[in-house]
């Protein structure tokens, strides 16, 4: 089974699903939170042997203790890629976490992310409306602003929108656009959260309604096209929302991650780039790469820039080593997270980059944090941004 199946629904139960694990323990090789603990009970086998026991009644009824081994994870999926049995650990993970919210047995701050989500429609606990404020301190108003008809919709996210250090990928993204003479509108207060965090916390059916919400709302602006920056926001539309509300939900509407779609724009041959004598290397985030089948687009996009040379690190595109920021682990467990961050940066700083790509604003983030930590020079940047500034004159 692939982690790029939807993942609203299954074809196997949860319990089936773990009758298919043999115990060989390679997904421990490649899972990042135990690759940090080297401790069982951290690897995806033992959460996956947990769930068994449970289903077969070999362990008394889940406990606090036993629902923080599922929040304890990144959903990064590297398991389920790794798994020569294809069990689809991450998909065992995801819908044991709803079983956990159904029991009350969700952690206290992803209880409270889920109660923000439902009061603001945003992870901030800010008014929704504010959410293009990062398009005040252009050197001119984005086109896309106000706009009620498109062909295109920016489908900023919930990060970009109101985390001030995010603000430059909106920024990067829309000065991009308009360099291009794209026809794309921004949704602002129409633009909900897209309901990722909320399901990764076993709310599956509240996210139900902030899905339904997005779509409409894309549909009411005439749009054939979703263009997200975010890579969570984009597999969510892109493999979930089909599977929520139906699979003809999105018929007509095409959903790219910016990579994507800045790929063909650039590959047209429409936005002249200068050179820049640059050496980058590039993080494929879980969900746009593992999880959302997109490796490719952002290595043409950082290709098409003359001068910038790309090296790899040694786990890239599906074997990507996570950024330490999925899974809501950061809102229950930052120690793990910035540990997992902190390994991902040296493998960076190992290829003598002098920059770090990544195009996910909460990779980005996360990155940049690990460097300080680790006291490494090596700048953390969003694709975006090395776009914009390759089209500045
Ligand atoms: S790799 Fe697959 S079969 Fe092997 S222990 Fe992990 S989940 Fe089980
Ligand atoms: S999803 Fe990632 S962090 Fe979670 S068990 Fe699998 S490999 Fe480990």
């Amino acid at each position: 089974m692939s982690v790029t199946e939807p993942v609203v629904e299954t074809q196997r139960t949860v319990e089936d699903e773990t009758l298919h694990c043999v115990r060989c323990g390679l997904c421990l090789s490649t899972c990042p939170t135990y690759r940090e603990s080297l401790n069982e009970t951290e690897s995806p086998r033992a959460r996956v042997a947990l769930v068994r026991a449970i289903k077969e009644g070999v362990l008394d009824a889940p406990d606090a203790e036993y629902s923080g081994a599922f929040f304890r994870c990144l959903l990064c999926g590297a398991c389920t890629f790794t798994c020569p049995s294809g069990v689809a650990v991450d998909r065992i993970l995801e819908l044991t976490r709803g079983e956990m919210a159904g029991l009350n047995l969700l952690p206290e701050a992803l209880s409270a992310l889920n109660e923000r989500i439902v009061e603001y429609r945003n992870i901030s606990a800010e008014a929704n409306e504010g959410r293009l404020i990062w398009a005040d301190n252009l050197p001119t108003p984005p086109t896309g602003l106000g706009k009620e008809q498109a062909e295109v919709v920016y489908f900023v996210g919930c990060v970009g929108s109101f985390f001030p250090r995010s603000y430059k990928v909106p920024q990067s993204l829309a000065q991009i656009f308009d360099r291009a003479g794209v026809d794309y509108a921004l949704m602002g207060g129409a633009e909900w959260c897209c309901g990722y965090p909320m399901f990764i916390n076993g709310e599956i059916e509240k996210a139900r309604d902030l899905i339904a919400h997005n779509v409409e709302a894309v549909r009411a602006m005439g749009a054939k096209k979703v263009v997200t920056t975010c890579p969570s926001c984009f597999h969510f539309w892109k493999h979930s929302y089909p599977a929520a509300l139906g699979a003809d939900a999105l018929e007509g509407i095409e959903v790219q991650h910016a990579t994507e779609f800045l790929a063909d724009l650039l590959e047209e041959g429409s936005l002249p780039l200068r050179e820049m004598n640059e050496k980058v290397t590039y993080h494929d985030p879980c969900d746009l790469g593992r999880k959302g089948g997109v490796t490719e687009a952002p290595r043409r996009v950082l290709r098409a820039i003359p001068g910038l040379e790309l090296v790899e690190m040694a786990e890239n595109r599906d074997s990507s080593h996570c950024c330490g920021g999925g899974g809501n682990l950061e809102s229950f467990a930052p120690e793990v997270s910035q540990a997992v961050s902190r390994l991902r940066i040296r493998q960076a700083a190992e290829t003598d980059a002098q920059t770090l790509v990544s195009a996910c604003q909460q990779c980005e983030r996360t990155l940049f944090n690990a460097a300080r930590a680790e006291r490494l020079r090596i700048r953390v940047k969003d694709i975006t941004e090395i776009v914009l500034e390759a089209l500045e004159d």
